[in-house]
């Protein structure tokens, strides 16, 4: 035998974790003092790197030394308050705290009886966001719905296809004998490329799915979606399954869920909604307008883990039927039978997702709903929105730019009027500077900034700054 390994004892590990912790807590003092992009340039942090492992152990002090010299310059700040880039990714202290209690508890929640803890507080947790966010009360899980937390929107786009795929063919196979079908799934042009990945990976055909044309404000045309309904239909094939979108990643054009929804209802379709960014801004009720017709969806997806404070990964799925999430997931070897699981008086979230394993995720999301309470989440998102109207209003007062999309919520899509390669320039010269980070997208076939703003510490004095670092370096 071995002689055991040396685990670290809880009096290490007390010592340890303060060093840690106090890391982290300077890291959110000085956070904005860093050139916001990394400028690491490919094998540069590898190179750091020392080309075997050790042979024996070191300690934190090493780790934490290690961290600053080879890690800190290839980190891009996704908290620093300058950042405008993608989606924000919102950290926070309690969701942090909330993260290191699950590490420390170390539950692996597959099934109620494996922890009743971990998938009580998650569904009790995805309960109270109904009523926060004003959504539908078929997604609540005292009825046929109920909320699962995924890692992501796309594991949540991939399963609400699997589901209406189980729906559509299950009707098909038992009552039609029509099950080789050649099923259509339809998105918008606009749409997320998750939807596409999950059309790819659930085996419909990239050729089965339809992007359906845009209006001038970038949202699904449903009179398009209709005639494309109604030509697969003429085709012999089967549509199944629509995802709008509320609030897209390129311009968060918000695509009218109950005109789409009225289309899917009539034309038996799974209707999903994805609202991974937007959908946290119905935490503030004059704001909710972003749920208006999501009663007619049969499931939904945000994503706390970009503006809701909670740190990565957590996505909030519901659906208004769990049958078929269930049916389409559910397997149960004899290994994982309970008695639990067979008096059905419970959750078993396995069920609700592709992994077997589950994180206790719910945790963090309780912690930063506990700190911030109703109020504080919706002043964080009144906030940007309010910063984004006012970046807005300078954009359209500066006669060298104009905006590209409608900025409905916090995300400002805007350009030079100088065309593409004077965009281009000036968005590589913002992002060397360091003093903050934007994105692009091409929209109309133009090349456009984004200006998204939702970090967790972002201020209106950042957004001045950054406003005025994008007028000092564009040309005349
Ligand atoms: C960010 C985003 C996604 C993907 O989010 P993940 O959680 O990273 O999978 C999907 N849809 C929209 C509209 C998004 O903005």
């Amino acid at each position: 035998m071995s002689e055991p390994p040396t685990h670290m004892s809880p009096d290490e590990f007390r010592r340890a974790g303060r060093l840690v912790v106090d890391w982290i807590a300077r890291y959110m003092e000085e956070v904005e003092r860093y050139p916001v992009l990394s400028p690491a340039r490919p094998g540069e942090v590898r190179a750091k790197l020392p080309p075997r492992p050790p042979a024996g152990g070191d300690g934190v002090e090493q780790w934490l030394s290690d961290i600053d010299e080879i890690v800190m310059p290839g980190i891009t700040h996704w908290q620093s308050p300058n950042f405008f880039a993608f989606f924000p990714a919102n950290a926070s202290g309690p969701a942090i705290l909330g993260d290191l209690l699950a590490a420390g508890l170390g539950v692996q929640g597959m099934l109620w009886a494996t922890s009743p803890a971990c998938t009580e507080v998650e569904t009790h947790v995805l309960d109270w966001l109904v009523h926060m966010l004003g959504l539908p009360e078929r997604f609540r899980s005292d009825g046929a719905g109920g909320g699962v937390i995924q890692d992501t929107a796309s594991s949540a786009s991939l399963c609400a296809l699997l589901a209406a795929r189980e729906r559509v063919t299950g009707l098909a196979s038992n009552e039609h004998g029509v099950g080789g079908r050649r099923l259509v799934a339809y998105t918008s042009d606009q749409a997320h490329s998750s939807i596409e990945k999950a059309v790819k990976i659930a085996g419909i055909g990239r050729e089965n799915l339809r992007l359906v044309p845009v209006d001038a404000d970038f949202a699904m045309r449903p009179d398009a979606l209709a005639q494309a309904i109604a030509a697969d239909r003429a085709a012999g094939a089967l549509p199944f399954f629509v995802c709008a979108t509320v609030g897209t990643t390129s311009s968060t054009a918000i695509d009218s869920v109950r005109t789409i929804g009225e289309i899917a209802t009539r034309e038996g379709l799974w209707l999903h909604v994805d609202g991974a960014h937007s959908g946290s801004a119905a935490l503030a009720p004059e704001l909710r307008w972003v749920n208006d017709g999501l009663e007619l969806a049969d499931s939904y997806c945000f994503n706390p883990h970009k503006w809701m404070l909670t740190n990565f990964d957590c996505d909030c799925m519901y659906v208004a039927d769990r049958a078929a999430l269930i049916k389409s997931l559910s397997v149960l070897p004899e290994y994982l039978r309970n008695r639990a699981t067979e008096s059905g008086a419970v959750f078993d979230y396995r069920d609700w997702h592709v992994p077997l394993g589950r994180r206790f995720r719910a945790l963090k999301l309780w912690f930063v709903i506990r700190h911030y309470g109703e109020e504080g989440l919706r002043a964080h998102v009144r906030r940007h929105v309010a910063l984004a109207q006012s970046f807005k209003t300078w954009v359209e007062g500066d006669a060298r730019f104009e905006l590209a999309a409608p900025a409905p919520l916090s995300l400002v899509c805007f350009r030079h009027r100088g065309g593409d390669e004077a965009n281009q320039r000036l968005l590589d010269e913002l992002n060397a500077s360091g003093r903050l980070y934007l994105t692009h997208t091409r929209l109309d076939g133009k090349l456009t900034l984004r200006m998204a703003i939702g970090s967790t510490r972002t201020e209106q004095r950042h957004v001045e700054a950054a406003w005025h670092a994008i007028r000092e370096l564009a040309p005349d």
